[in-house]
């Protein structure tokens, strides 16, 4: 797997506004925020995409939404959120490990370019 810019955040390379982190997960400001609150929520296992995510990695990926939920509530999405993953070119994934996008903070548009 590439040495990806969100490894280098995991290993504390490179600085993040971290809001959230534990042994499993790191989760940070996005650094262009598409909305008032846009928060990245990763692993700290390396897994490419969604689309490269195995069996036993379900746990993990349950880890993560319950974090996203964490977070949105933590950062005062009370009238409601987005959760994101995109996967792969068409899905417009820019950052091949694995992430949720959490946003929120105003009224979000559907469908998603
Ligand atoms: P993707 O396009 O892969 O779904 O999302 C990757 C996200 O990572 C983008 O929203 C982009 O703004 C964010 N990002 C890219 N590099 C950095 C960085 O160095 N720090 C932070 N905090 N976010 C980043």
């Amino acid at each position: 797997m590439a040495d990806t810019i969100f490894r280098k955040i995991i290993d504390g390379e490179v600085p993040a506004d971290v809001v959230h982190e534990d042994d499993r997960c790191l989760a940070f400001r996005d650094v262009s925020p598409q909305a008032p609150v846009h928060v990245l929520v990763i692993p700290r296992k390396e897994i490419v995409s969604l689309a490269h995510a195995e069996a036993e990695d379900e746990s993990l990926l349950g880890h993560l939404l319950l974090t996203a939920k964490k977070v949105a509530a933590d950062l005062g999405l009370d009238d409601g959120f987005r959760i994101v993953a995109n996967s792969g070119p068409d899905g417009g994934q820019s950052v091949d490990h694995l992430h949720v996008h959490v946003l929120g903070g105003r009224k979000l548009g559907w469908p998603p370019g």
